[in-house]
């Protein structure tokens, strides 16, 4: 999968719509196209890694964005109260469609593992 390729490198670069609820220099967070919880989001960094095997090509400061990001949109959607699942879906085991690495944060409902 190159960068040209990638849907989410797509979406990053706004080649393709997506309905974004935080945009900064390295990290968006747009909403899941296909939601499975009241609050379906997905945060990604812009630079194109696979997963979690290359989370070591983004600076340190990225990875930590990724995580502040996710806490950041999951209150603004209002679901810190009830509490939120924060998943990364890394290779087939795990059902990874999008090998564009990315953080599900999923909330307004009850979730239960896995
Ligand atoms: P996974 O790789 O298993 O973590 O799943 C990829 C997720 O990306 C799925 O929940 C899809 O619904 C979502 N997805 C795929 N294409 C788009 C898109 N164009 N915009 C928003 N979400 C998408
Ligand atoms: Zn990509």
């Amino acid at each position: 999968m190159s960068e040209a390729d990638c849907i989410f490198c797509k979406i990053a670069r706004g080649e393709i719509d997506a309905e974004v609820v935080h945009d900064e220099d390295d990290v968006l967070a747009f909403r899941d196209i296909n939601s499975q919880a009241p609050v379906h989001l997905l945060v990604i960094p812009r630079q194109h890694v696979a997963n979690l095997e290359e989370v070591g090509e983004l600076p340190d400061r990225v990875v930590k964005r990724l995580f502040e990001v996710s806490s950041a949109v999951a209150q603004e959607a209002g679901a810190t109260e009830g509490g939120y699942a924060v998943r990364v879906n890394n290779g087939r085991d795990a059902g990874q469609e999008v090998f564009h690495l990315h953080m599900h944060v999923m909330g307004g409902r009850k979730l239960g593992m896995p």
